[in-house]
């Protein structure tokens, strides 16, 4: 075992500014670990925990000894800012964690998403690392971060190297994880990074910020080429951002770490530039809703409708009924919605049972103050239930144990709908066939998703097989509907004066 001590901790939740507050509890629903049982269940064959975890274990597996101190890893789905004392509460757990092993630890790695919020702090990301540096002070530190990390000069400041996310639908978590124990073996045997960083005035819908095509891809493409040419470039990211952050360091960001500072400032410098060049490219394409209901009747091929708006992946509740009442009430035949968080509904037909017909009604207990969460009602046929324990098949969640709480399939006129207890984007065909649905005997399967269920449901549909529909919503890709309040302004494409540098 011995060989370099390594602590290990993670912060990770993405958050919607105008989202209701992530509290602890929505980290112990998805993944809190302290201590042994980070290994603990790092070790089993579907952890819960971001599999940036494992890929960093078995990274470091690969290259020699090592001994890791595990701390604590937070990871949530995305949701409003956290609570500012439970995340005061974090701190101070990890605070004692890292103060436990002080003069006993060689580095660093931590499990970021970057796109954290708390409620009075707008860079919860940079506050972990920069307490890494308070407690443990000048030894290697290395962070991975998902691709929508709204980077602050204090996350480039405090880590030795910067590793984001490079897919999107993310797939390549493993892959990040792994590439961080490599660079931490670089720095335990001596070597020193540099960090060069770009951000842009480019708060981009997040439709637009695919990785299989489209501006982002090629940015993203051109980064990794020029890398491989040069040995002195130890990492390229081109970070994404997340709109609905609203902090005052959004935008689409680049971020070089490399054995040479010239090196690493010439090459951020010239992925900046090409972004900016594709900065009219940048913008959402939606569907209106009348034409998704036309598409759901008329298409002669199957069809996939994003409800990007309502995405429980960047804090949406998963709950809207817009496209669910529009399909019923126009008689969309041959369709699956899923799927849709709502904890009382799920919870009533369970206690009714398989083969029960009742009135569904949807969004029954939602705040006053919820501007999207409408009521809607239908008879429906109990299907099928579950306990909604299931393990990831393919796309962001595969591999992992997920749990969606008490599940329902209610059968709504032509449409199967997908009730949920907790609240889960809809990314992994699992989701619904772990209740007996045949997704490709489907014509129209609506999935509340902004984008990574293409990682999932890539088996059915080609890209040409997704309509993003334009419904109101947390997550709408419209950006002029929200009341930013901190994004630098102005900034493309809401602001067409905005200008760079
Ligand atoms: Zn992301």
């Amino acid at each position: 075992m011995p060989g370099p001590r390594i602590a290990i901790l993670g912060f990770s939740i993405e958050c919607n500014r105008f989202a209701p507050p992530a509290r602890r509890a929505d980290f112990d629903g998805r993944c809190y670990l302290e201590g042994a049982d980070i290994l603990a269940e790092a070790a089993k064959p579907a952890p819960r925990a971001p599999a940036e975890l494992s890929g960093f274990i078995d990274g470091m597996n690969a290259t020699g000894d090592w001994t890791p101190l595990p701390v604590m890893i937070a990871a949530a789905e995305p949701n409003g800012p956290v609570n500012q004392d439970d995340f005061n509460a974090m701190m101070a757990t990890w605070r004692a964690g890292l103060t436990a092993l002080r003069g006993q630890v060689d580095g660093v790695y931590s499990i970021m998403h970057g796109a954290g919020l708390a409620e009075h702090d707008h860079d919860p990301e940079g506050t972990l690392q920069s307490l890494v540096r308070e407690v443990l002070g000048d030894i290697p530190f290395v962070c991975s971060y998902d691709l929508h990390a709204n980077v602050s000069g204090r996350m480039v400041a405090t880590v030795d190297a910067f590793v984001g996310y490079r897919t999107n639908p993310h797939l390549d978590m493993h892959e990040r994880g792994a590439e961080c124990a490599q660079l931490l073996r670089r720095l335990l045997a001596g070597e020193r990074f540099h960090r060069a960083h770009r951000r842009l005035p480019i708060v981009s819908p997040q439709t637009a910020l695919l990785t299989a095509q489209g501006p982002y891809a090629e940015v993203i493409d051109l980064g990794q080429e020029m890398a491989a040419k040069d040995a002195r470039i130890a990492n390229v990211s081109v970070m994404a951002g997340f709109s609905y952050g609203d902090t005052p360091f959004n935008g689409l960001s680049v971020i070089v770490t490399a054995t040479d500072p010239d090196a690493a400032e010439a090459l951020a410098q010239t992925l900046a530039e090409a972004a900016w060049d594709r900065r009219a490219r940048f913008v959402a394409n939606l569907t209106s809703l009348d034409d998704a209901v036309r598409l759901a009747k008329e298409s002669p091929v199957p069809l996939a409708f994003a409800d990007v708006a309502d995405n429980p992946g960047g804090g949406g509740r998963g709950n809207t009924m817009w496209i669910l009442d529009a399909f019923h009430r126009a008689g969309v035949q041959d369709a699956i919605i899923g799927i849709i968080a709502d904890a009382p509904l799920a919870a009533e037909a369970h206690a009714l049972g398989v083969g029960a017909h009742f009135t569904a009604r949807f969004n029954r207990a939602v705040a006053a103050d919820d501007a999207f969460s409408k009521p809607f009602a239908a008879v429906a046929e109990i299907r099928a239930l579950s306990d909604g324990k299931v393990t990831g098949r393919r796309g962001i969640f595969a591999g992992r144990t997920v749990l969606l709480g008490r599940t329902a399939w209610l059968q709504i006129g032509g449409i199967a709908v997908v009730v949920i207890e907790g609240r889960t984007q809809c990314a992994d065909p699992v989701f619904l066939e772990h209740l007996g649905l045949d997704i490709g005997k489907a014509r129209a399967v609506v999935v509340k998703s902004r984008g990574h269920f293409r990682g999932g449901f890539d088996e059915f549909f080609q890209h040409e097989q997704i309509v993003e529909v334009d419904c109101p919503g947390l997550t709408s890709p419209n950006l002029a509907t929200f009341p930013w309040k901190h994004l630098p302004r102005p900034v493309l494409p809401m602001d067409p004066q905005a200008r760079w540098p």
